[in-house]
């Protein structure tokens, strides 16, 4: 009827301008969140497949907001990148991580490594990498504990102007990953002709190549072609054993997902490490 229609109408209505609200909420107290301390990073382990030993943590944002609760980074780092919040909200990640990792683990052979996600935006940021080295500096980190997470969507910009940038990090001592591998522009001639040292295959591919052939063959063709290519293979989202299993026998070289731990807070990550050490 009729009624309803307008009804519809109405809540179609009512439910656009709150989305609409809260992006607007979101993005004019992002800004402030970092001063407010309201910004905080998780670790994620990844877990040598060879010995099921925890090597790595990814650093992943979260953003207590006192009214709107846990906010989750796939809701603001795209307006973070829309504002341009994203230079510093990166580098505040990168140094928090940094310290953390550090304290936690100092510098030497057997060492926690530790993966950050840097936007494209970042990446095109002028004298990008000599920050980022500022920083290890500071803190006493060993850049080469670093990994640079960069997403496929770096190649929307020119590969002319990314492939020095990422070779300048390179330099600089810095891992580069390419994540979410498999799910955007990635070509061959790209992971060829990039400084790269490791992929991350998608979650996307990872949690149904056990019932779908298609994802199957194409997990084994990634882990393949990136051993072929001397990188470090990396699954994402790996949430079973029958999973890490396989994974296993298809030569991945690190996983990463709730199977072994969720994003965890630096306390938690600190227990987990103190315990796993032999006296
Ligand atoms: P990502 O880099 O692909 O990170 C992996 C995401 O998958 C994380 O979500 C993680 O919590 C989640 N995850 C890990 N294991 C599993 C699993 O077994 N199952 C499932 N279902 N999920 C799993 P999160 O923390 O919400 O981050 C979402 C995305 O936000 C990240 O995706 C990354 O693209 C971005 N992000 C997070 N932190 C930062 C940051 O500091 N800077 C930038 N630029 N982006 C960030
Ligand atoms: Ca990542
Ligand atoms: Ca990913
Ligand atoms: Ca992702």
């Amino acid at each position: 009827s009729k009624a309803d229609k307008k009804g519809q109408f109405l809540f179609y209505n009512n439910s656009i301008s709150e989305q609409v609200k809260r992006k607007m909420n979101i993005e004019s107290e992002l800004i402030c969140a970092i001063e407010k301390h309201q910004l905080s990073v998780n670790y994620q382990p990844q877990i040598r497949v060879s010995d099921e030993k925890l090597v790595s943590v990814e650093a992943l944002i979260r953003w207590q907001h006192p009214q709107l609760g846990c906010i989750y980074p796939d809701e603001f780092i795209s307006i973070a990148e829309e504002t341009g919040i994203i230079n510093e909200l990166g580098l505040f990640v990168f140094k928090k991580a940094c310290e953390d990792i550090y304290a936690l683990s100092p510098n030497g052979k057997e060492a926690l490594k530790l993966s950050v996600n840097i936007s494209p935006v970042q990446l095109l940021e002028p004298d990008f990498g000599p920050l980022l080295l500022d920083i290890c500096h500071e803190v006493g980190i060993d850049p080469e504990r670093i990994t640079l997470e960069l997403t496929e969507n770096i190649f929307i910009h020119r590969l002319d102007i990314v492939q020095p940038l990422l070779s300048k990090l390179r330099q600089l001592g810095f891992a580069l990953s390419l994540d979410d591998f498999g799910t955007g522009y990635s070509s061959l001639s790209y992971i060829n002709s990039l400084p790269l040292t490791e992929i991350k295959i998608d979650r996307s591919f990872i949690n149904k190549f056990l019932e779908f052939y298609q994802s199957d063959m194409l997990v084994r063709m990634i882990i393949e072609i990136g051993r072929l290519c001397g990188l470090l293979v990396v699954a994402e989202g790996v949430e079973t054993k029958e999973q890490f299993k396989k994974l296993l026998s298809y030569g991945c070289h690190r996983v990463q997902g709730y199977y072994f731990d969720r994003p965890l807070t630096i306390e938690k990550l600190s227990e987990k490490i103190i315990l796993s050490q032999p006296e």
